[in-house]
């Protein structure tokens, strides 16, 4: 067999050959955060071309991308620029200008996911009306346009009651919670008031937050990571537990309304099922990611694909990478801004005490500036059982939060 491979006789013509590589095609990523730079890096593996969309200068993917184009992904002279210079076009996060991205898939232009899900998922409402018509269990909600329509819902749903932005969410900024119907008017000022719209949800009385990272494909074909726990801390993501504990029915009850909701959307590439389960072993959807997710975070090192591979391979339609795990358990904590301007001791001194930890791997993402919550980086350990990993994970924060005399 290697002797006809290497006689000129069998060898295929130039014109039958494959690409020189796993794919000649530029990936366009709109947006150059923490989560671009980490598809940047799986992409340097595999030597596939990703060009960013993004306005800062020194974005984190920056210097990791095969080319970086200055400007605004909500704006749309920018992106469709931006497209013509790339083969398919991808996100790292959701709040792009989609009404742009709709008009270059009539154009021909290849977008994954399709600008569809976007349009769902940027609209956190829109997003609940989408699953809620589709079946997928969710915490009640409601549209509210004034403090009366905040007050009624308050009546219905009870409090604590959620107050959310219908736009421009993350981390938590977007979130609001009326402990009684006299903190709502506070709630909502917080949230920067009616206009940019808000909805509430009805309080989730959960025991543990869960999260289903799946792959779709283009030829729709999907593949699922193992459920994980993920901890917040004031709406943040704080930790990530891989595999989560729970028990096998719950843990299939997850994947399923977690498939069954990315089903429901089109569209190649990583999707994350944010869940919640409550006390009696219900299971029920939180918002969905459209592109790799936090949660996700641990399979660079504990995944036999991590989902950043997973994700170039899914909008190029290359085979999908085994999802499986290759280490029993693995712990992810992420590293958050301290005060705007302070140098980031305690980030440094975590990272320090890490590097010198066996299992452990460390990731800063080299944002421009600190800032307090911000995401500068995060650390995931992997080892023989949970246990070991949580022993771990407390002695490099209990060294790191000692501070010098
Ligand atoms: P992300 O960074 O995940 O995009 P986000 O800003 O979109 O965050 P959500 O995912 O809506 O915010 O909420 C953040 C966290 O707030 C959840 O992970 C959960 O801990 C809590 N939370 C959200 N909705 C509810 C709810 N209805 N009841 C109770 N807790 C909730
Ligand atoms: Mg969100
Ligand atoms: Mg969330």
């Amino acid at each position: 067999c290697s002797a006809s491979l290497h006689s000129n006789a069998t060898l295929p013509r130039k014109d039958e050959l494959p690409v020189h590589g796993v794919s000649e095609k530029v990936i366009g990523v709109l947006g150059g955060g923490q989560l671009g730079r980490m598809l940047c890096q799986a992409a340097s593996k595999l030597a596939i071309k990703i060009a960013i969309l993004d306005p800062l200068v020194n974005c984190p993917a920056s210097s990791l991308a095969y080319y970086h184009m200055v400007g605004n992904f909500d704006d749309s002279t920018t992106v469709q620029k931006f497209a013509k210079r790339c083969d398919v076009l991808t996100v790292e996060i959701e709040h792009v200008d989609v009404a742009t991205l709709e008009i270059l898939e009539q154009q021909g232009i290849d977008c994954q996911p399709r600008a569809s899900t976007i349009r769902i998922i940027q609209d956190k409402y829109l997003q609940k009306v989408h699953f809620s018509q589709h079946g997928i269990p969710l915490p009640e909600f409601m549209q509210i346009d004034d403090l009366e329509g905040a007050k009624k819902a308050g009546d219905l749903f009870g409090y604590p009651l959620m107050i959310k932005s219908r736009r421009l969410a993350y981390d938590g900024r977007g979130n609001a919670v009326a402990k009684s119907a006299e903190e709502l008017s506070s709630a909502i000022f917080a949230l920067g008031g009616f206009e940019r719209g808000l909805y509430v949800e009805k309080w989730a009385p959960f025991v543990k937050e869960l999260s289903v990272v799946i792959a779709r494909c283009r030829d729709n074909s999907m593949s699922c990571y193992p459920v994980v726990e993920t901890i917040h801390k004031e709406n943040i993501c704080h930790i990530v537990k891989a595999p989560a504990s729970v028990s096998w029915e719950i843990k299939n009850l997850a994947t399923d309304v977690a498939y069954k909701a990315v089903s429901s959307l089109e569209g190649a590439g990583i999707f994350a099922v944010e869940l919640f389960l409550t006390e009696d072993g219900q299971i029920l959807l939180n918002e969905v990611a459209p592109r790799p997710h936090n949660s996700g975070h641990h399979t660079i090192e504990s995944c036999k694909t991590s989902q950043f591979e997973q994700h170039l391979r899914a909008v190029l339609g290359l085979p999908l990478g085994d999802p499986s795990m290759i280490t029993p358990a693995v712990i992810m904590y992420n590293i958050l801004g301290e005060e705007e301007g302070e140098p980031g001791f305690i980030a440094n001194q975590l990272m320090q005490r890490a590097l010198s930890i066996s299992g452990a791997f460390v990731h800063w993402y080299n944002k421009p500036e600190m800032r307090k919550q911000r995401k500068m980086g995060h650390i995931t350990i992997v080892g023989r059982s949970m246990s070991a990993v949580e022993n771990l994970l407390s002695l490099t924060l209990d060294e790191a939060s000692e501070k010098p005399a």
